[in-house]
């Protein structure tokens, strides 16, 4: 049995986190080193690695997380065409990936410049 990552640790609650919402496929917490006003992760409660490593079997699973930050981005103000957001899905070691348990990032808050760096 591999040792749980960082993410599974906060999905059993062994490490703290500024939780925001939860169900039964996933949840989502508040960055611990915001990179804007606004930057909430959602994670999978299955410990998928990082996106390239999901399955065709985990399309409602990758499906429910876009639509969970949709609707954080809602609750947020942030979804007006007039704000908006950016969703980050880093992967692997040239993607900018520390943390090997699938993460959507959610910034929002500020203009945000492209293409990144
Ligand atoms: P990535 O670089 O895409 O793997 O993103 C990992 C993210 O996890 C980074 O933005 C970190 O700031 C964030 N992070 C690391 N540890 C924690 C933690 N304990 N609570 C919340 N976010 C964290």
């Amino acid at each position: 049995m591999s040792e749980k990552t960082l993410f599974e640790r906060i999905i059993d609650r062994e490490i703290s986190a500024d939780i925001i919402h939860e169900d039964e496929v996933c949840l989502a917490f508040k960055d611990i080193a915001p990179q804007a006003p606004f930057h909430i992760l959602v994670i999978p409660k299955k410990p998928i690695p990082r996106l390239g490593e999901a399955s065709d079997e985990d399309q409602n699973t990758l499906g429910h997380l876009l639509l969970t930050a949709r609707s954080i981005a809602h609750d947020l103000g942030l979804a007006d065409k007039e704000n908006g957001f950016r969703i980050v899905i880093n992967n692997g070691k040239d993607g900018g990936e520390t943390v090997p348990h699938l993460h959507v990032h959610l910034i929002g808050g500020r203009s945000l410049s492209w293409p990144p760096g």
